[in-house]
């Protein structure tokens, strides 16, 4: 089965640690990589640029994750190969290499210049989203909250620049507003890489119903994630609890608007049942389980992220 992940923190865990993508105590591991290779697979990395490091080092420490992603091309090009566009990932998935895809968490990568944009789309950087939790030049973060205003001229013009290179616009962590200029500004259609749906779980970082539909109706795909406070309030999350999760986002999105968004080394407890990057195929064994064909099992699994990535990426 070809499973498509929008976000994983491997990246800044990895380079915080000093740990290696091949020995290390997180949620994904190289073997958990090469597992993936059977059925083909695809993986967005991203670059969080951590709040202690917004003045002045913003762009340095998200250089140092390029710096760290391009040696894992290098190191375990047996089984890794960097994709750039949708193309690509056919192609790598053809010669059963896991396809690794680049992105930034947090505009502050930019700092405000659209010449870093576009260095960063050369680098291989090919989805952006846009904040994380607080305000920076481009949005606001969902913990603003209303009074944190929407997207600002240099957003709209990160977008318009975003749209015209072909990269993703990813609107995980934004709050109401920016959510919504986000929408109206974006030609192309766009991502919620790692969100679930609030009418499920109360949270800030969820969408409402009329968000889920405004992505799905743009052509846009929603990643579920695997946060447990994202999933349940006050008891253990579980699998279940995240393929609930995907039945309410299909039913409200409908069948081309779902994917998955782990958020796995980015979140430090995790369901029942998806302890690791390994499990996630157990996943489309519930849905199958369900009732879903295998064909709607595909698409939820990987296929709709690559349906986006071959028409926005090219
Ligand atoms: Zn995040």
């Amino acid at each position: 089965m070809f499973i498509f992940d929008a976000h994983v923190d491997t990246l800044s865990r990895l380079l915080a640690s000093g740990e290696t993508l091949d020995n290390n105590r997180g949620h994904v591991r190289l073997d958990h990589l090469r597992q993936r290779k059977k059925g083909g697979g695809a993986q967005f990395f991203a670059a969080f640029v951590s709040p202690k490091l917004y003045h002045g080092k913003a762009l340095h420490q998200t250089m140092e994750m390029i710096d760290l992603f391009w040696r894992w091309m290098d190191d375990f090009s047996d089984d890794l190969a960097f994709a750039g566009s949708g193309t690509d990932i056919s192609k790598i998935r053809e010669r059963g290499q896991m396809a690794c895809l680049l992105a930034i968490e947090g505009g502050e990568a930019l700092e405000g210049s659209l010449a870093n944009l576009r260095m960063l789309y050369r680098l291989g950087v090919r989805l952006l989203t846009l904040t994380w939790n607080h305000r920076n030049d481009l949005a606001s973060g969902q913990l603003e909250g209303k009074d944190g205003g929407g997207l600002s001229l240099f957003g709209q013009e990160v977008i318009g620049e975003m749209n015209r290179l072909g990269m993703l616009v990813d609107v995980s962590h934004l709050n109401d507003q920016g959510f919504w200029d986000v929408i109206r500004t974006s030609k192309d259609p766009v991502v919620a890489s790692h969100s679930n749906a609030k009418t499920l779980c109360n949270h800030a970082r969820n969408l409402t119903d009329e968000q889920i539909r405004a992505i799905a109706t743009g052509g846009g795909v929603i990643g579920v994630n695997f946060c447990t406070h994202f999933l349940a309030h006050g008891r253990q999350a579980t699998i279940h609890d995240v393929v609930e999760q995907i039945e309410y986002l299909v039913r409200i999105g409908g069948i081309d608007s779902v994917g998955l968004g782990s958020d796995y080394d980015g979140i430090e407890e995790t369901p029942l049942g998806l302890a690791s990057y390994d499990k996630l195929s157990e996943l489309a064994d519930i849905l199958r389980e369900r009732g879903y064909s295998e064909g709607d099992v595909a698409k939820i699994m990987g296929g709709n992220f690559q349906r986006l990535c071959q028409r926005v990426l090219g």
